[in-house]
């Protein structure tokens, strides 16, 4: 396609970078238009206990339907959102949907345990992002300790040394923090010790050649036996077949989601396939 060198592949580059640029805005402006428009909806993917496959409560995954289009994955606007800023609002919409779900299902006597909402960097880093949770926290009804907030380590890292302090505080809220993706961030392992973590994501893609990567099992049995003597919980994602399961339970992994009990699902399937009354 390049006929010869210079304008041309300068003119090429500039070209790319127009088109690049003009999908970028066009989703942006649907974006801002979904949000208004309530376009998103909220799944939930169950979390389970390894040892004897009982609910602990759920995570909340985000999605995007537009009127009459195919679902769009949180994967393809998540990134956008974060550099447009509209993460705020909409990081705030899920969490306050998923906070309101999860208080409907414990007030309706069913047995649901907690919720879990990931915490994107923009709303991590804001001087009031406490202020926002109480808020949601007081509107919803939910229990505070009913609800564990998810952030990656590179999220963390970034923020330096005011990490600790930014983690102390939402914790004085009485909500649980959980390390998001564990393993695949830059971090220092240091971080385990002084912050107040409650559990340890163990990210996909250790899990998922678990069975047939030894590599794999070394550092998914060493994150296991990290986290159990910190006495901080673990979690595996994106379990798919028995076996991995098989070998988190020999590991000690105390919890565990992925498709092999259930993708994530709307609302009302979530409450007919997985909640019971107490
Ligand atoms: P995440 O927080 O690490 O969520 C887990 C992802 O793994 C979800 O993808 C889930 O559907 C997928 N997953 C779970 N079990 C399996 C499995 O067994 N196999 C496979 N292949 N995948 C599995 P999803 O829902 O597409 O979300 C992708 C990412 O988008 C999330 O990763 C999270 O980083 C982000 N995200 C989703 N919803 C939100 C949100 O409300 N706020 C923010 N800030 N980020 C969100
Ligand atoms: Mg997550
Ligand atoms: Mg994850
Ligand atoms: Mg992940």
């Amino acid at each position: 396609r390049a006929k010869s060198q210079g304008r041309n592949t300068y003119g090429f580059y500039t070209e790319d970078l127009t088109r690049y640029a003009s999908q970028r805005l066009d989703l942006e402006t649907r974006l801002r238009r979904a949000l208004a428009q309530a376009e998103f909806v909220v799944f939930y993917q169950p979390v389970l206990s390894v040892a004897d496959g009982r609910l602990l409560g759920a995570e909340a995954l985000v999605r995007w339907q537009p009127a009459g289009e195919a679902m769009i994955s949180p994967a393809e606007f998540i990134p956008i959102a974060e550099e447009t800023g509209l993460i705020l609002p909409l990081g705030e919409w899920v969490l306050r949907e998923a906070c309101r779900q999860a208080q409907a299902w414990i007030s309706a006597g069913l047995a649901f345990g907690s919720m879990a909402v990931n915490l994107s960097a923009a709303q991590f880093k804001r001087q009031d992002v406490g202020a926002m949770l109480r808020e949601v926290l007081e509107e919803t009804g939910l229990p505070a300790g009913r609800l564990e907030l998810e952030i990656t380590e590179s999220n963390l890292m970034d923020q330096g040394e005011r990490a600790a302090a930014m983690l102390d505080r939402l914790k004085e809220l009485g909500l649980r923090l959980a390390i998001d993706d564990f393993g695949t961030g830059y971090s220092s392992l240091a971080y385990l010790k002084r912050f107040a973590i409650d559990k340890l994501k163990i990210d996909r893609s250790f899990v998922k050649d678990l069975a047939d990567d030894r590599n794999d099992l070394a550092i998914a049995a060493a994150v296991v036996a990290m986290a159990r003597a910190l006495e901080i919980s673990v979690q595996a994602e994106g379990v798919e077949t028995a076996s991995q399961l098989a070998l988190l339970a020999t590991l000690g992994c105390g919890a565990y989601q992925g498709y092999l009990c259930s993708p994530p699902v709307p609302a009302a399937e979530f409450e007919a396939r997985f909640l019971r009354h107490r």
